[in-house]
């Protein structure tokens, strides 16, 4: 592509995603693509020749198909629409639960959690009744004696199966993965590119910790997602001490300091980070703040953090965002090859490495307003479209995969103004984001009509969205519903992480986002249901289940409620839960019920701003899109994509692989 007008569309992007909020100067530098992109060394030189079967998949997360229908009838669609008309739109069933680890480790691995092994963020151990992350775990260095590194730290994932992109690499194909969500941890592949998305972790191995420094607080605060530290001044200036990474023996923070110094009258502050300062106003963001923290005189590590100003006048009030990896010197793998991600901090300036992109604890918690999120979700968005537009100039690749999550983090944030009945809906937030999660889909169209102009003649596009989305007004606690109906201990408890309860009068317990275990003898510590007694007692908590209805309204709390033989049989059975529940529309589960407490209510209203969500609705209402440059067949499900991508290519498909090829 000719370069002026590369930087002419990467400037008109920059300043379509400022949008009139009129924020100042350094908000885009990080952002925004602003060299002649360079092949990366990582990539072979031959290319193919012009006709060669090319596959291009850019998913979406969580794009609802009743959004979509509406906005293609409204003409707010142009590109999507000229894929239905040209090739293929329809649903696209999800995985069961439709959420995000379980629906991509399908799209990824082309089988279902059965196979895969990921049911959930939360996954519990029936030797401890501990629940731990889902997906994976971040494994701190080893440190020697002396405080140097014996190893370092890594990522440990629990998916099994052989992912798509590793089967057709094996073959021969070359594969760019730009920021899909869960292709973590990174694999070896040759001759492709890699650079991780959803499920990188912060420098504290957290999804994401942020920082908000106020005058206001008087001391340091842990709060879910996120720590608030006092700023206390002597004259102008402030310096605290950011708790940033565990150092891996002692597990106590590492601290590198942050002075703020504030001139109130110009409503302006100046951030020092180790000698490198930045003068921000009022509404401003820096740039990349890189730090160092030295957890043994042998052993450092770098991050890089974004500052933005909340207030800087009669009062000071910062937020950061999380501590992340730092491009140049990663703490764990975030590319493949390695050098891929210091390669793309080059070619773009210092971006953002966390997995969890948007930081909706913050905003949750009121330390990042409606405006701003939205702002960072555009800004973010943009800088995904110029990587896979400048790899997809670039060529040399046989499976381009790209992903975005804004769509999916701008629904669950924003329903609240979408529907009159949520708890948190008003009529001013109605009119001033009630279209939000339609802005964030034009976005998407746009990407897309992107990608689309850029397609050779024998290139395979499809579109995707992993699952679909509902509002969430009200909690069900299934755990206060199994105390109720006599399945356990009758104590009400808010303690979390299941350590409160007597398990010998436990027949079953719930945790995670929708999974009830039973109490199995041989296989919980202190099981107290036989083998024998287990299937009737499935089937009587099923039917149970099904009957619960929301005193308010008389309405199904659920429209299903799914056995472990009927949807889960596999190599990673075992670790299924043994009655997955699938809500109703406008139904989850309570949080307190979620991370394993029983609190007195069976039906919570949710008056979080996390508004919306699909994590264990029933499968059947929540598909997500599919969208083709070609026709297919129909009735398309997300373990069909991998298999179509390999068979287009030519390439031949692991027989494990539980998916059908829709061409
Ligand atoms: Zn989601």
């Amino acid at each position: 592509m000719n370069s002026q007008r590369k930087h002419l569309s990467v400037l008109l992007s920059c300043l379509v995603a400022i949008g009139g909020a009129g924020l100042v100067v350094l908000l885009f530098t990080g952002g925004c693509g602003s060299k002649e992109a360079k092949a990366p060394s990582s990539v072979a030189p031959a290319e193919k020749g012009e006709d060669a079967p090319r596959v291009i998949i850019l998913g979406f997360d969580a794009v609802e198909p009743s959004i979509v229908d509406a906005m293609l009838t409204a003409g707010e669609l142009p590109n999507l629409a000229k894929l239905r008309d040209q090739g293929t739109y329809q649903r696209l069933a999800s995985s069961n639960p439709p959420q995000s680890p379980t629906a991509w480790s399908s799209f990824a691995t082309c089988l279902r959690p059965g196979n895969h092994g990921i049911y959930d963020f939360l996954r519990r151990d029936p030797s401890t009744y501990f629940p731990g992350l889902g997906f994976g775990v971040t494994k701190h260095p080893e440190l020697t004696a002396d405080g140097a590194v014996a190893k370092p730290a890594h990522y440990e994932g629990y998916r099994k199966g052989e992912t798509l992109w590793a089967a057709a690499n094996r073959h021969g194909a070359r594969c760019k993965l730009l920021i899909v969500p869960y292709a973590y941890p990174i694999e070896p592949l040759k001759n492709s590119s890699v650079l991780a998305g959803l499920e990188v972790p912060d420098l504290r191995g957290t999804q994401s910790t942020f920082f908000a420094f106020s005058e206001r607080f008087t001391e340091q605060e842990n709060v879910a997602g996120g720590v608030r530290l006092p700023l206390e001044f002597e004259g102008d200036t402030a310096t605290v001490n950011v708790p940033g990474v565990r150092h891996p023996k002692t597990r106590r923070f590492v601290e590198a300091p942050l002075e703020v110094t504030v001139n109130r009258p110009a409503h302006t502050v100046t951030v020092d980070v180790q000698g490198e300062t930045a003068n921000l106003a009022q509404g401003a963001w820096s740039d990349w703040l890189e730090w160092d923290f030295e957890v043994t005189p042998k052993f450092t590590i770098k991050a890089i953090s974004r500052i933005h100003v909340l207030e800087a006048g009669d009062t000071v009030r910062l937020y950061m965002t999380c501590l992340q990896i730092h491009p140049r010197q990663p703490y764990l793998p975030i590319s493949e090859p390695g050098e891929y991600a210091a390669e793309l901090a080059d070619r773009y300036g210092l971006y953002r490495t966390v997995g969890w992109a948007y930081d909706t604890k913050a905003m949750q918690k009121d330390e990042m307003t409606e405006d701003l999120f939205l702002e960072d979700v555009r800004q973010r968005m943009t800088w995904n479209e110029t990587l896979m537009i400048d790899e997809l100039e670039l060529g040399q690749f046989d499976l381009l995969i790209a992903g975005w999550t804004g769509t999916d983090r701008v629904s669950h944030m924003f329903w609240r103004f979408r529907d009159p009945q949520h708890p948190l809906y008003t009529k001013e937030g109605a009119e001033k984001y009630g279209r939000a999660v339609e802005e964030t889909y034009m976005k998407m169209d746009e990407i897309i009509g992107e990608a689309m102009t850029r397609l050779k003649p024998n290139d395979l596009l499809m579109i995707m969205s992993d699952h679909g989305f509902h509002g969430f007004r009200k909690g069900f606690s299934a755990n206060t519903w199994l105390v109720r109906n006599g399945y356990r201990d009758t104590a009400y408890t808010d303690k979390k992480y299941l350590q409160a309860y007597d398990w010998s009068k436990t027949k079953a317990y719930a945790l995670g986002l929708g999974s009830i275990f039973l109490n199995l003898e041989g296989r919980e510590r202190d099981g107290t249901v036989t083998p024998e007694e287990a299937p009737a007692l499935l089937q009587e908590l099923k039917d149970k289940l099904l009957t619960v209805v929301d005193p308010d309204t008389g309405a199904k709390v659920l429209r299903n409620a799914y056995l472990q033989s009927e949807v889960y049989t596999g190599a990673a059975e075992a670790d299924a839960p043994d009655i997955q529940l699938g809500y109703a529309d406008g139904y989850q589960t309570a949080k307190p019920s979620a991370a394993g407490a029983a609190p007195k209510d069976l039906i919570i209203v949710n008056d979080d701003k996390w508004s919306g969500d699909h994590a264990a609705s029933d499968v059947d209402i929540t598909s997500g899109v599919f969208f083709a440059n070609k026709p297919t067949a129909k009735d398309a499900a997300i373990i069909d994509l991998g298999v179509t991508a390999l068979e287009y290519l030519g390439l031949p498909v692991p027989e494990t692989f539980e998916g059908r090829a829709l061409l």
